[in-house]
């Protein structure tokens, strides 16, 4: 059996019907950017997470980017950002022209808490925590570090659709939420998407002037602004996606357990849950010092992984102006040696499932 370590076309089959009809009214419409569909699904998301206002941009990166200038963040600032996180976390940071001050993560992958405060300096002015492979952050003591140090709270959002921690969904913490619709997360569109939620009229008022040219008013250019708009197609399509994100995310999770009760090989550490949070398992990651043997033996048994990552940002080439260097975060770089992302996606089968699981228990 070929087992690839994503498919995303078993997300797009269950609701067809649903998809091809919003699809083909965008289409026979005559309005395909920024739109009455933008502004519904930008009202819909909202509701889904709690916050007031979601404003709809072109991907996550862009999300990300908006969100710290909104914030004034600026050259000769520091933002405390996870070291063992995708590199557009990153990038959000340093288009800004401010610096990262990476922290290591803890034994969920997630911004190590307690080891922030020391990353503050008088320099520092935002924290932003990535809620990797759909765990929630440990909210409670980040929030409250933010708080006593006066610093802005922004969370990466792309992989923690539907998360929460102690009750409350993630994005909905600090002072802005960013997220990714890229397809393959878990709330993805059929293109590059974004949204960014938040609890501040003018953040958000600024942000839809920001996405928009730099423009409020139609031709009245206020600030350079970016061209990072969300078309209609894709909103459209996030609006019937996003009426089935926690039956997907449900899913996914019978789906994990599946994998946490079948996985039996003491050469292979399986993920764990943080108390008071939750996961929509955007990835399923173990761990294991054998990793790339393992990648070798699944290879053979037609079964596809993926490293989430292979470089940290900070051993990257685009950040060696920062100067980083081997063994800086070494629990970054053990997580980049060991960690491996099984196949995992809607609409996968038993038998599948378990040809993965019989493999790995003989491995
Ligand atoms: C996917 C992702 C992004 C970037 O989103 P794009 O839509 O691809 O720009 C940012 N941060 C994290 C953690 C991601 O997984």
């Amino acid at each position: 059996m070929k087992i690839t370590a994503n498919r995303l076309d078993r997300g797009f089959e269950r609701y067809q019907e649903e998809f091809e009809e919003a699809a083909l009214k965008v289409l026979r419409s005559g309005w395909y950017v920024l739109g009455p569909s933008v502004e519904k699904f930008e009202q819909e998301f909202a509701s889904y997470t709690g916050v007031k206002y979601a404003v709809g941009v072109a991907s996550g990166l862009d999300a990300l980017i908006l969100a710290f200038r909104v914030l004034g963040i600026k050259e000769g600032d520091e933002v405390i950002v996870p070291a063992n996180t995708y590199i557009a976390s990153v990038m959000g940071v340093t288009i800004n022209g401010a610096t990262p001050v990476f922290v290591e993560p803890d034994e969920f992958h997630n911004i190590d808490a307690s080891r922030i405060e020391e990353a503050v300096t008088e320099n520092t002015k935002a924290v932003l925590v990535v809620h990797l492979y759909g765990q929630a952050c440990e909210m409670d003591r980040i929030t409250e570090i933010c708080r006593k140090h006066n610093l802005k709270l922004v969370e990466d959002c792309a992989q923690s659709h539907g998360a929460k921690y102690n009750g409350q969904m993630t994005g909905t913490f600090g002072d802005i939420g960013c997220f990714s619709l890229y397809p393959s997360k878990n709330l993805g569109a059929f293109g590059d998407g974004g949204a960014i939620v938040t609890n501040g009229e003018n953040y958000a008022a600024d942000l839809k002037m920001l996405r928009n040219y730099g423009s409020r008013k139609r031709y009245y250019f206020e600030e350079v602004g970016m061209n990072s708009r969300l078309d209609e197609m894709q909103a459209a399509l996030l609006s019937v996606r996003l009426k089935h994100l926690d039956e997907l995310n449900e899913e996914r999770e019978m789906l994990a357990n599946r994998y946490l009760t079948g996985i039996k090989n003491g050469k292979i550490i399986l993920p764990i849950i943080r108390k008071n949070a939750t996961t929509v398992w955007h990835q399923f990651v173990i761990t294991t010092s054998k990793r790339d043997e393992l990648i070798d033996y699944l290879k053979e048994k037609e079964i596809g992984s993926i490293i989430h990552y292979p470089i940290p940002p900070h051993l990257s080439e685009c950040y060696r102006n920062l100067n980083y260097k081997e063994g800086d975060f070494p629990v970054t770089e053990k997580d980049a040696h060991e960690v491996l992302s099984l196949p995992f996606y809607n609409g996968m089968t038993e038998e599948e499932q378990a040809y993965v699981i019989d493999a790995l228990n003989r491995f």
